[in-house]
């Protein structure tokens, strides 16, 4: 396995395998690796005959007040268990690299990134297409893997790879979670007390409700939500951001549950905020 940290020698070693036939498989992360990305990395394994995995902890994605300056990090473990899985390529810029100091162009798409979490953090989305974007341009990717995870982001991605003709294929990952059901993410490790790690667990109970519901035959979007915060609000230290019944593609609020839909949630632990989401094919009204 290789670690290269400059944009020119990433574009060169792509462009050879490209030149190769070979087929590029990518897996941007911001690191702090636990099993969700490894099964990305062994999808794009399967996929791809160069599988290159970028590590950056993006600056432009993260808020003011936000965690870029704590957000966890650990390139030894990290590179170690990429190994494992069999990565060819770990690309690990620093900022700088990134973004030079005259650096003034940004990639927004404006629609799906209004609502769920681009409400409370405006910019998040931004940061995250430009980046995605610059990597496409370095690592030049053939199929590029996501987890649904973060659905909004991967459908604003999806968007993207559509609106500006990008020759990526775009391809999403089921969550990987926890024995109990908790969705892995790099910041549950803010959850060192056991009872914040608790509350952390009403997230998915509630989308486990939610499906319940539905699988019952329930359509209505607002009698979903209403059961869900009973369930969130029995945690004394959980307080909700949002939870939005969506059409999975437009991620447009729906009153009833047709179609594509995807259940999406965010939600404080103390001041760890995480989210989740339930994403299903609701059968059609008769
Ligand atoms: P991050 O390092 O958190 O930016 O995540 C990098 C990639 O891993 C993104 O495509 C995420 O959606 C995906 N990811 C994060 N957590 C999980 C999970 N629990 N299961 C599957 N994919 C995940």
């Amino acid at each position: 396995m290789e670690t290269i940290a400059t944009v020119k020698e990433m574009q060169s070693l792509s462009s050879r395998a490209r030149r190769e036939g070979k087929v590029i498989a990518f897996v941007p992360t911001m690191g702090y690796f636990h099993e969700g990305h490894l099964s990305l990395m062994r999808e794009g394994r399967r996929r791809g005959d160069l599988l290159v995995v970028s590590i950056f902890v993006n600056p432009t994605q993260f808020g003011p007040s936000e965690d870029f300056e704590k957000y966890p990090r650990d390139f030894a473990r990290d590179s170690k268990m990429a190994e494992e899985v069999g990565v060819d390529v770990i690309f690990y810029p620093n900022v700088e690299e990134m973004y030079p100091s005259d650096h003034q162009t940004f990639v927004r798409v404006t629609e799906v990134t209004r609502g769920l979490c681009g409400r409370l953090r405006p910019t998040h989305f931004q940061g995250v297409t430009t980046v995605v974007a610059m990597l496409f341009n370095i690592v030049m990717p053939h199929v590029a893997i996501f987890g649904e995870k973060d659905f909004q982001q991967l459908v604003t991605i999806q968007q993207m790879v559509r609106d500006l003709h990008m020759d990526v294929e775009v391809v999403g990952m089921p969550t990987i979670r926890e024995a109990d059901g908790l969705a892995m993410s790099s910041r549950n490790v803010y959850l060192k007390k056991p009872e914040e790690r608790k509350a952390a667990l009403s997230l998915h109970l509630s989308l486990n409700r939610a499906e319940e519901l539905l699988k019952r035959g329930e359509k209505r979007a607002k009698a979903v939500i209403e059961e869900m915060e009973k369930i969130l609000r029995s945690e004394p230290s959980v307080r909700i951001d949002y939870i939005q019944v969506c059409n999975a593609r437009t991620l447009q609020d729906i009153d009833r549950t047709e179609g594509d839909v995807v259940i999406a949630l965010a939600a404080y632990v103390g001041n760890v905020r995480l989210i989740d989401n339930f994403a299903f094919q609701a059968t059609p009204n008769v």
